[in-house]
């Protein structure tokens, strides 16, 4: 594979540093191990868990939330609490969604992104983003337009060898069902069926930042023992800056996704189970329901420096369809 240091890539050039790689980076042999590991663990917490707490579900950002705040994940349980990050992050999705299908621009942008929510169902966020002042609507209108044009410049048009799939769903069952791990992945190329490497890019409309990589393995975890095949590239892309942050997946990379996967799942089963919460300051104070109780909030908050405001202040842009997998469906992939 052509060399992808550390750092910040155009799309294009990424794409075109791993197109000659195996269509799948890790030896199915591996998928079979750490799938009996993470079986393993299920078994036990279906063994442990009353039969009302199960299944225990793990989406791809449940999981990354829990390894961050306990109490954060506790108290956005079933909130559903419409932002303009959440409204911006679903509106770019269909914007990239019909770049890579379409291949010939985005335009206009603003009313690709409002078709896609309302053929998506997304009513809630359309009424949202109606209801507000002009300053948002226009900040989302630029968001979008701007983003439009940067995978115009950035991305190109994406070969259909590729076989671009938007919004792929991945739900990996374990312990006959007590724990479901599932995911949604922004977008899918490539793999077996392609003869191209798999690749699996999430889209940002914060910044990308090195602290995805954690859950970007996961996602490569997550996407190998769904469809048996494990991507070469994992991927943030940011709207807001055109930033790749690419990541190979290694054999090595995939052990430490399921180890890690395995402690949030283990966490996730505990807090089920009655455990107090940790609490642990991060980033998602900024935007979390109890802050204003929450010491440990309120002192992070108070020593966060500029430079820390300038690198935390993306909220959340996933939306609740995002954190409950899409409720079990796979997109094939
Ligand atoms: S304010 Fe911060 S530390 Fe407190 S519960 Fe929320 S995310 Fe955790």
């Amino acid at each position: 594979m052509q060399e992808l240091a550390p750092g910040r890539y155009r799309f294009r050039d990424a794409l075109a540093a791993v197109a000659g790689e195996a269509p799948t980076a890790v030896d199915p042999d591996v998928l079979v191990e750490l799938r009996a590991e993470l079986e393993a663990v299920a078994a036990d917490i279906a063994a442990h868990l009353p039969t009302e707490a199960l299944p225990l579900r793990a989406p791809k950002d449940r999981l990354a939330r829990v390894l961050g705040c306990e109490r954060h994940v506790l108290a956005t349980l079933g909130r559903r609490e419409i932002g303009e990050a959440m409204v911006r992050g679903a509106a770019l999705d269909h914007v990239v969604g019909r770049h890579v299908l379409g291949g010939a621009g985005v335009d206009p942008a603003v009313e690709v992104a409002r078709e896609g929510l309302r053929v998506s169902g997304a009513d809630d966020l359309l009424r949202w983003w109606d209801a507000q002042s002009a300053e948002v609507d226009d900040a989302l209108r630029e968001h979008l337009e701007r983003a439009a044009e940067l995978l115009v410049d950035g991305w190109g048009p994406i070969d259909p060898a590729w076989w671009p799939r938007p919004q792929v769903e991945a739900t990996v069952v374990l312990a006959d069902g007590a724990v479901v791990c599932s995911g949604r992945f922004d977008l899918v190329l490539g793999g077996p069926v392609t003869g191209l490497p798999g690749v699996i890019v999430e889209v940002k409309s914060g910044r990308a930042r090195p602290a995805h990589r954690d859950d970007l393995l996961w996602y490569a975890l997550l996407g190998g023992l769904r469809f048996g095949w494990v991507p070469a590239l994992v991927a943030t892309w940011s709207a807001t800056d055109d930033g790749l942050v690419p990541l190979p997946v290694s054999e090595g990379a995939l052990r430490a996704a399921a180890r890690r996967g395995t402690d949030g799942i283990v966490r996730l089963a505990e807090l089920a189970a009655g455990r107090t919460p940790k609490e642990r300051a991060g980033p998602s104070c900024g935007w979390c329901p109890d802050l204003d109780r929450c010491a440990t909030g309120l002192a992070e908050l108070a020593r966060r420096t500029d430079d820390d405001a300038e690198r935390w202040d993306d909220e959340d842009d996933t939306t609740d369809d995002d954190d409950d997998g899409g409720g079990g469906g796979d997109g094939g992939a």
